[in-house]
C-alpha cells in the first residue's frame, strides 16, 4: 500500500539524551512512553505482576514499584524477570534498597535526593553500581520532600527551587560520569510545574518525565495532568508521562494515552467523535456514545466513530469518520465513510455499528 503520512503534530521533540528502560527507549529520539505505579504490596509478588499484566494491556509502557522494606527489595528480582514491561523501583529514605534494587535487575530506579540522608555523600557509590549493571537512574525531585537547603534558601517549593535540586544532584552523577539520567520535578500545581520543566529544559539535555504529583480524584487530576502535559508537550518538552490518580492505577494509563493520542504522539486507536447532543436530539446521545464506546472498546484497528443526535452535523462529521449514525425519529442512518449504507430502528444501532466496525478493521487487515 501507500506509505502511510504520519499525522501532523504541533512541535518537533526538545533534543535530549538517549537511554533504555529494559527494552524501551527514552529520549527524543523515541516515542513518549507512559507509565503508571502498582497500588499492591510489591511483596506480594502474585498480585503486584497480576496488576502489572492489567497495566500493560491498558497501555503501559513501563511500571514502577514502591520498595519500602526488605520484603519488597526481596520480592524486585521476581517481578523484575517475570514483568512484561519494565519496572522501575521507587525508592525513598533507604539507599540500601537502590543497591538491591539494581542488583535485582530492575529496568531503571527512581531516587528521591530529598528523602535519601546525605544522598549527595552516596552519590558515587550509587553511579558505580548503576554504571556497572548499566542501569538509568531517575532523579524524581517532589515539592512535598524537596531538599532542606532549597527549602531555605526559597522558602517554598518554587519552580527554581524544584529545577535547582534536580540538577544539582545530576551534576554529582555527572562529576562520576554518570550520564544514564532522567528528571522528574513533580509539584501539585500544574503553573509551578509547568514552569520548573521548562527551566529543566533550558539547563540540561537528559530526558524528562512529567508529572503532577498528588493531581487529585480522576476528574480533577486528569485537567490537571492533561492541561500542563498539554502546555510541556506543545513546547517539545516530555518523554515520559504518568498522570497521578486518585483512582486505580489502569485510569491512570488510560488518561496518559489518551493524553498522547490526542496530541497524535501515540497512534489514536478508537475514537468516538460524538456531539454533545441539544434541543435538537431525538434520541439520548450520552447512552448511545457510551453504548458504541462499550460495544467497541478493545479495537486494535485505529477507527473513528461519529455518534451524532441529530442529522444536522451527522453527514458532515460522518463523512471525516470511518463510520457514524446520525440518528432521528426512532431511527439511524448507518453512515460508511460519509455514505449513508443503511437506516436501522434506533435498537439496532448499536449491534449495527459493531457489525461495520469489525468489517471495516477485517478490511483494513487485509489492506
Ligand atoms: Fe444537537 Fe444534532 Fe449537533 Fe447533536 S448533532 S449537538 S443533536 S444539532
Amino acid at each position: 500500500g501507500l506509505p502511510a503520512t504520519p499525522p501532523p503534530v504541533l512541535s518537533e521533540r526538545r533534543k535530549t539524551r538517549q537511554l533504555h528502560v529494559g527494552p524501551v527507549g527514552v529520549g527524543s529520539d523515541y516515542p513518549i512512553s507512559v507509565q503508571s505505579m502498582t497500588t499492591t504490596n510489591t511483596a506480594d509478588v502474585n498480585a503486584t505482576l497480576q496488576q502489572i499484566a492489567e497495566l500493560t494491556a491498558a497501555g503501559c509502557d513501563i511500571v514502577r514499584v514502591a520498595c519500602p522494606s526488605a520484603d519488597d527489595a526481596e520480592a524486585l528480582p521476581a517481578i523484575a524477570s517475570k514483568s512484561q514491561i519494565p519496572v522501575i523501583a521507587d525508592i525513598h529514605f533507604q539507599p540500601k534498597y537502590v543497591f538491591a534494587a539494581i542488583e535485582a535487575g530492575c529496568a531503571a530506579v527512581r531516587v528521591n535526593p530529598g528523602n535519601i540522608k546525605k544522598f549527595d555523600d552516596k552519590v558515587a557509590e550509587i553511579a558505580r553500581a548503576a554504571k556497572d549493571h548499566g542501569t538509568p537512574i531517575r532523579i524524581g525531585v517532589n515539592a512535598g520532600s524537596l531538599d532542606k537547603r532549597l527549602m531555605e534558601k526559597y522558602g517554598k517549593a518554587t519552580p527554581e527551587a524544584l529545577a535547582e535540586s534536580a540538577l544539582w544532584e545530576a551534576s554529582l552523577f555527572a562529576e562520576h560520569d554518570f550520564h544514564d539520567l532522567k528528571i522528574s520535578v513533580k509539584h501539585n500545581d500544574p503553573v509551578v510545574m509547568v514552569r520548573a520543566y521548562e527551566i529543566l529544559a533550558e539547563q540540561c539535555d537528559y530526558p524528562l518525565h512529567l508529572g503532577v504529583t498528588e493531581a487529585g480524584p480522576a476528574f480533577q487530576g486528569t485537567i490537571k495532568s492533561a492541561v500542563a502535559f498539554g502546555a510541556l508537550l506543545r513546547q517539545g518538552i516530555g518523554d515520559t508521562i504518568r498522570v497521578s490518580l486518585s483512582a486505580p492505577p489502569v485510569e491512570e494509563v488510560k488518561v496518559g494515552a489518551q493524553i498522547l493520542q490526542s496530541l497524535n504522539l501515540r497512534p489514536r486507536k478508537l475514537e468516538i467523535v460524538s456531539c454533545p447532543s441539544c434541543g435538537r436530539a431525538q434520541v439520548d446521545v450520552y447512552k448511545l456514545a457510551d453504548e458504541v464506546t462499550a460495544g467497541l472498546e478493545g479495537m486494535e484497528v485505529p477507527l473513528r466513530v461519529a455518534v451524532m443526535g441529530c442529522v444536522v452535523n451527522g453527514p458532515g462529521e460522518a463523512r471525516e469518520a470511518d463510520l457514524g449514525v446520525a440518528s432521528g425519529n426512532g431511527k439511524g442512518q448507518i453512515f460508511v465513510k460519509g455514505e449513508v449504507i443503511k437506516t436501522v430502528p434506533e435498537h439496532q444501532i448499536v449491534e449495527t455499528l459493531i457489525e461495520e466496525a469489525m468489517r471495516i478493521a477485517e478490511e483494513t487487515g487485509e489492506a
